[in-house]
């Protein structure tokens, strides 16, 4: 196919490191002063500390002063409505469970076919199949709801099922499965270009939701025909998606640090099964995005906290990447009261399919003279700035 070719183009430079989920800065925030999990943490990172306490700020707020009556009640539901489904779904009998004794056997392009055809109906627009490879499984379990005295943040992330059981915070993660199904879900462009705000924040969870419930019914499905399977989705991962999508073929790893895909650019999110159903494999691909993400700033440029590089790549767990500074997106979001996607829909690539930006598209991948141009007519015709756009009538 098009586009593809035998390695990833992320530059490997040393040995692969896996990445411990308690160090993300979702499961930071969450580190309130005093509890087990933040001792623990700061006993080993020392560090951190200073940093640790303003990401926790946010959360310790709320938790201390629940507003009574919400600011802005019809649009704040939005959380529960995306967020707090998606909690239900973390079930570790959700993302996994018993495998049917009665083992389905088939040709293993003909069954990645037809896992391709099930994830569409699921609702994935992109969907491709990689290898897993172990560098990519988290070393310990890290973020919300795997604390032991989890309590709720009003008013977000309130759903979490009171029996909520079977795995805890800092659990060792051990995924040996062989394959990866990396699944995408677009979001409505017009709704993320009112970033930040409450709107862009449920667009965004409505994704996420989506993306959640077919991880887990695809994995259903699977251990249905006899083979392990177990779903990872943005409230219960077990592997690190972008990566994984990479080795899959769906995209490239971007400046931004997300995966850029020539179909959706950044405007999407993800959700993956592993298993070891045998499948027939992608290949990665070459876009052109290492190039283009050096010819072009935009997502740096319109980052309103800074937190994307406009420098070199660094070594980052033996690979060389742009590497964002998430304390400072995160701070971002905490200021603003809700998630932002500014470098998502400011990318040139994350435009509507629309026949024009599906050329462009083209453009960009096959002819790298023509990066630089485009990236300076993508400035010329939507504004080298960031604007957010009015939120549409029955939002308001
Ligand atoms: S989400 Fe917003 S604050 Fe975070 S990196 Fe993107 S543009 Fe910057
Ligand atoms: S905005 Fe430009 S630099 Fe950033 S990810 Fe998109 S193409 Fe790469």
């Amino acid at each position: 196919m098009v586009h593809e070719v035998e390695r990833p183009t992320y530059e490997v430079v040393g040995d692969l490191q896996r990445f411990d989920e308690r160090d993300t800065v979702f499961a930071r925030e969450a580190y309130l002063p005093g509890t087990p999990e933040e001792e623990e943490y700061h006993t080993r990172h020392p560090e951190l500390v200073d940093i640790d306490r303003r990401l926790a700020r946010f959360i310790q707020e709320k938790i201390d002063n629940p507003p009574e009556v919400p600011e802005d009640p019809l649009n704040e539901a939005f959380y529960e409505a995306t967020f707090g489904s998606v909690a239900a779904l973390a079930q570790p009998d959700s993302v996994d469970g018993p495998v049917n004794s009665y083992q389905v056997r088939a040709d293993p392009a003909e069954m990645s076919g037809r896992i391709k055809a099930i994830a569409r109906r699921l609702g994935a627009y992109l969907v491709r199949i990689g290898p897993l490879h172990p560098a990519w499984v988290y070393t310990h379990r890290g973020v919300r709801p795997f604390f032991e005295d989890y309590r709720a943040n009003p008013p977000l992330f309130t759903g979490v099922p009171e029996d909520y059981q079977g795995l805890s915070y800092s659990d060792p993660i051990e995924i040996k499965h062989q394959y990866a199904i990396s699944m995408a879900f677009p979001q409505d462009h017009h709704l993320i270009s009112t970033s930040p705000s409450l709107l862009s924040h449920f667009e965004l969870g409505r994704a996420y939701a989506e993306s959640a419930l077919a991880s887990v019914e695809l994995g259903k499905y699977i251990r249905s025909l006899g083979w392990p399977a177990r779903a990872h989705h943005l409230r219960n991962y077990g592997v690190l998606l972008v990566p994984v999508a990479v080795d899959a073929g769906m995209g490239e790893l971007a400046r931004s640090g997300h995966l850029l895909t020539k179909e959706l650019g950044l405007n999407f999110r993800l959700s993956c099964v592993t298993t070891d159903l045998p499948l027939a494999e992608d290949k990665p691909v070459d876009l052109g995005v290492q190039d283009f993400c050096d010819k072009c700033l935009k997502c740096a440029e319109t980052c309103p906290a800074g937190a994307i590089p406009r420098g070199e790549k660094l070594e980052v767990r033996g690979v060389k990447k742009w590497q964002i500074e998430p304390e400072k997106c995160l701070l971002y979001w905490g200021s603003q009261g809700s998630a932002c996607a500014i470098c998502q829909v400011s990318c040139p690539w994350s435009k509507p399919r629309t026949l024009f930006h599906r050329l462009v598209a083209e453009i960009a991948t096959r002819v790298p003279q023509a990066r630089r141009f485009l990236v300076k007519a993508d400035d010329l015709i939507y504004g080298a700035e960031y604007k957010p756009v009015p939120w549409p009538d029955w939002a308001r």
